[in-house]
């Protein structure tokens, strides 16, 4: 099995304090059009994996669709769901059938953002669960993939 990991864009709308990734420029980075034929070398690659993670995919808006419209190459898609990104584009998405398997940070339980919800890393969480219930109850199909970073504020959620 051949995997790939690609980061589809550097940008991203949040401002978590310990990342600069919001200071990347668009012209930095390569196009939509790019993106596609980018695919199409994975697929001659024979590349039959591709995890695409972010840094947060939903940038490039409907055009995301039209790269995935595409790529025949199975992926997963990492996103932090920011709710202004994920609400405007997750039904038309997700209505053609166009991912396999979402993928986002869930770095603290439900029973935990009860509690506490304020930090970067909380409210990315939010979102994730958010958009886990949005996929589990409009779409069943697709897979969802919580991804925990453990560090030293949730490791004892773990259990
Ligand atoms: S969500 Fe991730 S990529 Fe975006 S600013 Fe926060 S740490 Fe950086």
């Amino acid at each position: 099995m051949i995997l790939a990991c690609t980061y589809i864009t550097r940008r991203c709308p949040r401002n978590c304090a310990y990342c600069d990734a919001s200071k990347v420029r668009k012209e930095e980075e390569l196009d939509w059009l790019d993106w596609i034929r980018v695919n199409g070398i994975l697929r001659e690659l024979g590349v039959n994996f591709n995890l695409i993670l972010g840094n947060e995919s939903w940038l490039l808006g409907k055009k995301l669709k039209r790269i995935m419209e595409v790529n025949t190459v199975p992926y997963a898609l990492y996103t932090t769901c920011p709710p202004e990104l994920f609400i405007t584009y997750r039904d038309d998405f997700f209505r053609e059938g166009s991912i396999d398997n979402l993928s986002c940070g869930l770095d603290y339980s439900l029973s935990h953002l009860q509690k506490s919800h304020s930090s970067d890393i909380e409210k990315k969480s939010i979102n994730a669960w958010q958009a886990f219930e949005y996929v589990r109850e409009t779409h069943p199909f697709v897979d969802c993939q919580g991804t925990v970073t453990i560090n030293r504020q949730n490791f004892k959620q773990l259990p």
